[in-house]
C-alpha cells in the first residue's frame, strides 16, 4: 500500500511537494525522498557568489553559464552568498543586484532535475550595506544605547524590505554575541554586554527582519542568530583566537541572547568561528547539539562560519583530512557548510563519510529536511524571483528619517558640565575639527559595501557631522580646520568648538585593537582646543568605548558610536536641541585598557580595592540628559513561583524643564546565593517619553526563569534551575524584596 507520502505522490495534478496548498512537513518529506543522496549534500553547501562568475574563483566580472553549471548543476548547490568582501555587481545598483540573483534562481531551477530554488545570503548588519545606494543606519553597538525594541524592530523590517527587494532571502543578522573586550575587532557589532539587553534587542531586530512581506509579493527573508557561541570573548582580545567560557558562564552569560532569538522564532543559527574551552564550536557536539538542540530546543539551520569545516583539518587538525573534518562537523550538528572552498570538495568529501559509514544518510536526512523546510517556509518554491525593476525603487535612499531618528536616540551624552549642550541656534560662529567632521566612511564604519568598511571612491550618500551642522544653523559661520594650530586661530572669535573624533572603518581581525584608545593625535588636538578657553565638545564615532587618555578631561562629551548615513543630522539635532539625547550605554567604559574584558555583572572578589571592583570611566547604563528624571520605589509581585513572573511598576517624572524620554533599567539584587552571581542583573527596562512635569507609571515584567543559575561546584556543572528564596527588584536607588517560593 502506498502512502500520501511515497515517491510517486501527486497533488491537485502535480508533485506533492510543488503544491502550496499541502503542508510543509509533507512537502518537505515528499521533496526529500525524491533525491539523490547527491542532491541531499549539494542542498548542504553555500558557495560564494563570485564562483559563478568571472574566472569561476573570485568576484569580478560578470555570471557565466560554465561556472553556474559547475556549482549549480553539477554539484547541486543550495545556497549562493555574498561574503563581505564579495562585490556584489559591477554598478552596484539594486536593480543589478536583483537582476543577478534572479539570474542564478533561474538557472538553478531550470537546471536541476526536481527545481529546487536556490536561498540567496548576505550580511545585512545595518541595512543593506552590501549596495551603495541603501541608507546605512547605526551599527549594532549604537542601536544597543538606544534601549528601544519597537526602533530596533522597524529597522529590521526595513533592512528586510531593502534585501528581498534584492533576492536576498538570508541576513547574517543580528550578532548576539555579548560585547565584554574592546580590543575585539568585531566590539561594533554587538549590542550589548549585558545578555537582557542584548538578547532582547536581538530578537526585536528577528521579528522585524522576518515580518511576513505582505504586498511586497516577494518570499519572506530568514535572520541568522550569531555567532554561536562565545565568539566576542577570545582570551586576548583578538578575533577567533579561542575562548575560555566555564559552562556556567555560557549558560548564564553567553547563551541567553540566542534563547531571546529562539524564542522570537529566528529560523537559522550561525556557528562560531572560534574554539570554546579547547574544542573548536564546528566540531562540538555539545555546543551544537547537546545545548543548541536539546536544551535550548532550536529547531532550524545551523550554518558553518567562512570556510569554516576546512578549518576543522587545515587550522585546528582535528583530523588529517577534509572528508574527516567534514564527518566531525556534520556529526557535531552542522547542517550547512559556508565556502567550503570548492563545492565539490565538501560534497564529494560528505559522500565519501557517507558511503564509509562515517556519517549517517539518517543525520544527512535530519539536515537537507531543516533546509527544505527553510525554503518551503519562507515561500521560495512559490516566489523564487523578484521585481528587479522595482528594486531601485524600494532600496535607493529609503528611510531616512528613521536612520536620523535611530541615530539621534543612539547618542549618549555622557558629560554636560555647565550644560554646554545644547548649543543655541544663535550661535555667530563654530569650528569643526577632528578626523571624523567630514569622513563618511568613518561614520558607517565596517561591512558597508565592502567588508572592512567603504572604499574611497564608493561612498553611500552620507550626511557627515559638518554639513548637519552647517545645515542646523545656516545662518553662523561654520570653519573646519586642517590641524590644531589652524583650529586653535579659528576659535579665537568662535562660539564653540566642536571635535569629532573617530576610528578608522573595519572588521575582524584586521579591526582588533591591542591599544583602544585615542590616539596621541587626538588628545592633544582636542588639548590645543581646550587651552584656548572656548567651550569644546568632543563628539565620538567610535564602535567601542574608547580608552579616553586626556579627553577624560573634556567637560562636554557625546558618544554617537558608528551613526551611518544621517549621522550629520542626527548630531546635529541633539547638540542644537531638537533631539533631547537619551542614548544609554549598553557596555562599560574602561578607565584603561587593562580594565578588559569588563561588565557590569563580573562576580565579585576578595581584594576590594580599585583594581579589583568595578571601576568604569562611565557605567554600564550612563546616560544624561537635557532634562531631570526622578522614578519612585517601585512596586514588586511579593511572592512567585519558579515558572512565573515578576511585575514591576514605578513612576517616573520629567523633573526638568525640557521634553525628554528616560530609560528605566530594572536589576534584580540576590542577597544570599548559593551559586555565586553579580551584584545586580538586568532583568527588563522601560522607556518614558515625558513632558516637562509629567508623571507616568510604567511597567517591567520579567519570567522567574531569567534567574536560573547552573549550580554545582566549580568543575562539576549541574542543573539549570531558579534558585528558591529572597531577591530584591533595584529600580535606581530603591530596592524592594520579592520571593520565590
Ligand atoms: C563572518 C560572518 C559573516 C560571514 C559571511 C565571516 O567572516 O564571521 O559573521 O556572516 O563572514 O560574510
Amino acid at each position: 500500500a502506498q502512502s500520501a507520502d511515497d515517491q510517486s505522490a501527486q497533488s491537485n495534478g502535480k508533485a506533492l511537494y510543488l503544491d502550496p496548498s499541502a503542508q510543509v512537513d509533507r512537502r518537505v518529506n515528499d521533496l526529500l525522498r525524491r533525491m539523490t543522496l547527491e542532491e541531499k549534500v549539494g542542498q548542504m553547501t553555500q558557495i560564494r557568489v563570485g564562483k559563478l562568475r568571472g574566472d569561476c574563483q573570485w568576484t569580478a566580472g560578470a555570471l557565466r553559464d560554465d561556472c553556474m553549471q559547475a556549482v549549480l548543476t553539477d554539484k547541486n548547490v543550495g545556497s549562493i552568498l555574498s561574503g563581505g568582501g564579495d562585490f556584489p555587481v559591477p554598478d552596484n545598483t539594486p536593480k543589478a543586484f536583483a537582476e543577478m540573483t534572479n539570474t542564478i534562481q533561474h538557472y538553478a531551477l531550470d537546471h536541476s532535475r526536481l527545481h529546487v530554488p536556490i536561498i540567496y545570503g548576505a550580511d545585512g548588519v545595518h541595512g543593506h550595506n552590501n549596495v551603495v545606494t541603501a541608507t546605512m543606519f547605526p551599527q549594532q553597538i549604537g542601536l544597543g544605547a538606544t534601549w528601544d525594541p519597537a526602533l530596533l524592530e522597524k529597522l529590521g523590517a526595513s533592512t528586510s524590505r531593502a534585501m528581498r527587494a534584492t533576492g536576498v532571502f538570508w541576513d547574517f543578522a543580528p550578532v548576539s554575541d555579548v560585547s565584554r573586550d574592546t580590543r575585539w575587532g568585531r566590539y561594533f557589532e554587538t549590542y550589548s554586554e549585558d545578555p537582557q539587553l542584548a538578547g532582547s534587542l536581538a530578537a526585536a531586530t528577528v521579528r522585524g527582519l522576518q515580518t511576513a512581506p505582505g504586498k511586497d509579493g516577494t518570499a519572506s527573508l530568514t535572520a541568522t542568530a550569531k555567532h554561536f557561541a562565545g565568539y566576542s570573548q577570545p582570551i586576548n582580545g583578538h578575533d577567533r583566537v579561542p575562548a575560555q567560557i566555564p559552562v556556567r558562564e555560557l549558560q548564564d552569560t553567553f547563551l541567553p541572547p540566542f534563547q531571546a532569538q529562539f524564542d522570537a522564532g529566528v529560523r537559522t543559527v550561525m556557528i562560531n568561528s572560534g574554539a570554546v574551552n579547547g574544542v573548536p564550536v564546528h566540531a562540538s557536539k555539545f555546543m551544537l547539539t547537546t545545548e543548541l538542540r536539546d536544551r535550548m530546543g532550536f529547531k532550524g539551520v545551523a550554518i558553518s562560519d567562512w570556510q569554516d569545516v576546512r578549518a576543522l583539518t587545515d587550522t585546528y587538525h582535528l583530523a588529517a583530512d577534509y572528508p574527516g573534518a567534514i564527518a566531525l562537523a556534520v556529526n557535531a550538528g552542522v547542517d550547512m557548510a559556508m565556502e567550503p572552498s570548492e563545492a565539490g570538495q565538501f560534497t564529494d568529501g560528505l559522500l565519501q563519510d557517507v558511503h564509509k559509514g562515517l556519517v549517517s544518510t539518517k543525520r544527512v536526512d535530519e539536515a537537507v529536511r531543516r533546509i527544505l523546510k527553510l525554503k518551503f517556509d519562507l515561500g521560495l518554491f512559490e516566489k523564487p524571483f523578484v521585481d528587479a525593476n522595482a528594486a531601485n525603487g524600494v532600496v535607493n535612499g529609503a528611510d531616512r528619517d528613521l536612520a536620523r531618528q535611530s541615530a539621534a536616540e543612539s547618542t549618549v551624552l555622557l558629560r554636560n558640565d555647565k550644560n554646554v549642550l545644547p548649543l543655541a541656534r544663535s550661535v555667530h560662529k563654530l569650528v569643526v575639527i577632528g578626523d571624523t567632521a567630514d569622513a563618511p566612511a568613518r561614520q558607517v564604519g565596517g561591512w558597508t559595501v565592502g567588508w572592512q568598511g567603504p572604499p574611497d571612491n564608493q561612498v553611500p550618500s552620507v550626511v557627515t557631522p559638518l554639513q548637519g551642522i552647517r545645515e542646523a544653523v545656516p545662518g553662523a559661520t561654520v570653519t573646519s580646520a586642517p590641524d590644531a594650530a589652524t583650529a586653535v586661530a579659528q576659535a579665537a572669535d568662535a562660539d564653540a568648538v566642536i571635535v569629532a573624533l573617530g576610528e578608522k572603518p573595519g572588521a575582524e581581525g584586521l579591526n582588533d585593537k591591542e591599544d583602544p584608545s585615542l590616539t596621541a593625535d587626538q588628545q592633544s588636538l582636542v588639548d590645543a582646543v581646550r587651552a584656548t578657553g572656548k567651550p569644546v565638545i568632543v563628539v565620538l564615532l567610535t564602535g567601542r568605548p574608547l580608552v579616553l587618555g586626556s579627553v577624560a578631561n573634556a567637560n562636554t562629551l557625546l558618544e554617537a558610536w558608528l551613526p551611518g548615513t544621517e549621522g550629520g543630522h542626527a548630531i546635529a539635532d541633539v547638540l542644537f536641541g531638537a533631539v533631547n539625547p537619551s542614548g544609554r550605554l549598553p557596555v562599560s567604559w574602561p578607565k584603561t585598557v587593562g580594565d578588559e574584558p569588563m561588565s557590569y555583572d563580573q562576580l565579585p572578589g576578595t581584594n576590594g580595592g580599585p583594581s579589583s571592583n568595578y571601576d568604569p570611566a562611565f557605567p554600564f547604563g550612563h546616560g544624561l540628559s537635557y532634562t531631570t528624571f526622578t522614578t519612585s520605589t517601585p512596586t514588586v509581585t511579593g511572592e512567585v513561583d519558579t515558572d512565573g513572573k515578576v511585575t514591576v511598576r514605578t513612576t517616573v517624572t520629567n523633573t526638568g524643564a525640557s521634553a525628554g524620554t528616560n530609560v528605566v533599567p530594572v536589576y534584580v539584587h540576590t542577597p544570599v546565593s548559593r551559586v555565586l552571581v553579580p551584584d545586580k542583573r538586568l532583568v527588563g527596562y522601560a522607556r518614558a517619553d515625558l513632558k516637562p512635569g509629567e508623571q507616568r507609571e510604567v511597567t517591567v515584567t520579567f519570567d522567574v526563569g531569567t534567574l536560573a543559575l547552573t549550580s554545582g561546584d566549580v568543575d562539576a556543572v549541574g542543573k539549570r534551575e531558579v534558585p528558591r528564596g529572597a531577591y530584591q527588584v533595584v529600580v535606581g536607588d530603591a530596592a524592594v524584596g520579592f520571593t520565590v517560593r
